[in-house]
């Protein structure tokens, strides 16, 4: 196993909330040699000068100014997203009965049969009563261990579950976290795990996660299957372009947002000011002008970094009937005509070019036409910023499954591109 997909499977292991995915960007980042900047504080930015910021916990916004840079020139954004599909614990969970079971809500578009029947913890940020009001506690918390597991009714008490199930949402996945308990027994373990009072803890955003560690697996050991693929494998390999890149001319900058997986329609998601404003302040503060901003969109470009649908051997019928990619046949290169997919053939041609270039493999990915596909984050960045965006990432199988599989010489091939687009 090289090097690069070792630590890509730390960072899987790692990320087990956006909260804990962003944790351990800014570690990696710091470890590089980036100064960590505040959101509402001024920033004294230097040529030459490595920079991120942590917007509310679960987004992340890091960049470098290279050291011979004019105003002029080219800006260039990789961006990705933190989150997942996943199930999230709501306020006051504690359900009574004869077990201790939690009150939970999905998040996202998971396929729900896959979280059944297997060791799950718990992790997220709490927020703690403090001093002053407007500045409450926050803290990180995983409990690690496996906690709970969500039971699948026995064959024999539904004996029609192998012609398919649909789960009721509010009944069929409350996880089981032990025999009969009382009261607010979760919020008392929450703060055991914190070492606070239970009485400190105001408020939670919690999700269960699968504990399964990454894996290679295959005979020839080129596959990854491991949760959170979609999409840690793109945030993988963003970090990984920025610390790489070598340009010395222009600005790289990598987002990471949090909430893709709901539609990106929050402050620190990728449907949002937050990235137009951050740019803003950074040409700002960099002694240039708002006029040098808005030319440096019109000049920039952008990489949404998304996973993508390798051809499924079973199902190869559902996918297109030319544009198919198996798994480690390199990166996809995602185009849509409805532009779900940011499509414009001049930025796909850059992309094309660096990667031949670069002796970089990858294909083009179209859904099926009767098929919609998925969405991303490459559109909105696109819009919003008025910036051409190229769509693309690695393919992968059982997207959305609590454990999903992809090509290890894909997320090799990924972050080759990743830094050869900021060199
Ligand atoms: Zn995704």
């Amino acid at each position: 196993m090289g090097s690069e997909i070792k630590q890509f499977c730390k960072m899987l292991e790692k990320s087990v909330s956006p909260f804990h995915a962003v944790e351990d960007a800014a570690a990696q980042l710091d470890k590089a040699g980036f100064s960590e900047l505040i959101l509402d504080k001024a920033w004294n930015l230097y040529k030459g000068g490595k920079y991120y910021l942590r917007v509310y916990g679960s987004t992340l916004i890091g960049f470098t100014i290279g050291d011979q840079r004019q105003p002029k020139d080219m800006l260039r954004i990789e961006v990705a997203h933190t989150d997942w599909p996943c199930i999230k614990i709501k306020p006051m969970p504690e359900k009574a009965g004869s077990y201790a079971v939690l009150n939970v809500e999905v998040y996202g578009g998971p396929i729900l049969n896959t979280w059944l029947d297997r060791p799950l913890s718990i992790a997220g940020r709490v927020a703690l009563r403090s001093k002053k009001v407007f500045e409450p506690e926050i803290k990180l918390v995983d409990f690690k261990r496996p906690v709970c597991v969500i039971p699948n009714l026995a064959i024999h008490m539904n004996r029609k579950v192998n012609e398919g199930v649909e789960l009721n949402r509010q009944i069929d996945l409350l996880p089981l976290c032990g025999t009969k308990k009382d009261g607010n027994w979760f919020v008392k373990e929450l703060a055991k795990e914190l070492s606070v009072e239970p009485k400190d803890i105001l408020d939670y955003e919690l999700n269960l996660y699968p504990v399964d560690k990454p894996t290679i697996a295959g005979v020839d050991k080129d596959l990854v299957i491991s949760p959170r693929i979609d999409n840690i494998s793109s945030v993988h390999a963003c970090v990984n372009g920025l610390i790489g890149g070598t340009r010395t001319d222009g600005i790289n900058l990598i987002a990471l947002f949090d909430n893709e997986e709901v539609g990106s329609k929050t402050k620190q998601g990728g449907d949002s000011m937050l990235l137009a404003h951050i740019l803003e302040k950074l040409y700002l503060s960099l002694g240039e002008t708002r006029e040098d901003y808005l030319d440096g969109l019109a000049g920039g470009m952008a990489l949404s970094v998304d996973v993508a649908h390798a051809i499924h051997p079973n199902h190869p019928e559902k996918c297109d009937i030319t544009n198919q990619i198996c798994l480690n046949e390199g990166v996809a290169i995602k185009q849509s005509s409805t532009q779900r997919y940011a499509t414009d053939c001049g930025a796909v041609a850059i992309i094309e070019q660096i990667c031949r270039k670069n002796k970089i493999d990858y294909k083009k990915f179209v859904n099926r036409s009767d098929i919609a596909g998925g969405s991303t984050v490459g559109s909105f960045v696109s819009s919003l910023l008025a910036i051409r965006a190229v769509d693309m990432g690695a393919p992968i199988l059982a997207m959305h499954s609590a454990v999903e599989t992809m090509g290890a010489k894909d997320q090799e091939n990924l972050c080759k591109l990743m830094r050869a687009f900021f060199s």
